[in-house]
């Protein structure tokens, strides 16, 4: 079993010892459940709502190696966890009842909409947001281009870039195609979710896996 740092709250949630590569992520995707210091960082409130679960999972899914933890019994917390690929960060051995389940296509509904007002619509908040301790731009973008594919962009918070392309399919809908690089791509699914829950204009999202796509079986609402 790793070794929590020492100045984790109690809880279920923590951060190992001497992992740290300064990574920083945890900061800023859930600044109020991690704090760093001059070592690494660490555990400084346990989530307490649904929203700030999502965060602290969020910022699982996005960190550069497993540092964070999870010790707790909560089978769903270890279902989305297992299923987004942080097996390794879990330590209850329930872990083994669940397998991956990358969801990286989104079915998005967006009555009015074009793909072009759609996509400005949903990077207008993440190009204002700032980093938490050096006001750098949290994310950056590609430049978007357009094909028979539909709209590409890509993007990034450290240093792998994930890329997006947004295709319409119907008059109010929209699919969402995922693909990140390297391990971004759980941290990628619930970002663009994140995103995309924040827009008042987008009525209903469906998260599937590829698989799940090609079997044409319906999505569930989040992607975990
Ligand atoms: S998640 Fe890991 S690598 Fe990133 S800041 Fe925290 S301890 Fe360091």
């Amino acid at each position: 079993m790793p070794t929590p740092y020492p100045k984790n709250v109690p809880g279920d949630f923590y951060v190992e010892d001497k992992c740290c590569l300064t990574c920083n992520i945890p900061i800023d995707i859930a600044p109020d459940h991690f704090t760093m210091d001059d070592q690494q960082c660490y555990v400084s409130r346990q989530p307490q709502t649904p929203d700030e679960l999502d965060r602290t999972l969020l910022a699982m899914n996005s960190q550069e190696v497993d540092c964070i933890h999870y010790r707790g019994e909560d089978r769903e917390v270890i279902r989305r966890l297992v299923e987004t690929g942080e097996w390794c960060s879990v330590d209850n051995p329930t872990r083994r009842f669940f397998e991956q389940r990358l969801r990286n296509v989104a079915r998005v509904t967006a009555p009015g909409m074009t793909t072009w007002t759609l996509l400005t619509q949903l990077f207008e908040k993440p190009l204002m947001s700032r980093d938490y301790y050096e006001g750098r731009p949290s994310y950056r973008f590609s430049q978007f281009t357009e094909s028979e594919h539909g709209v590409m962009v890509q993007i990034t918070w450290h240093e792998d870039w994930h890329a997006l392309t947004v295709t319409r399919i119907a008059d109010d809908m929209f699919l969402f195609r995922l693909k990140a690089a390297h391990r971004g791509e759980r941290g990628f699914s619930r970002l663009i979710h994140h995103w995309l829950k924040d827009l008042p204009i987008v009525s209903d999202v469906q998260w599937l896996s590829q698989d799940e796509f090609d079997k044409g079986l319906p999505g569930q609402p989040a992607p975990d």
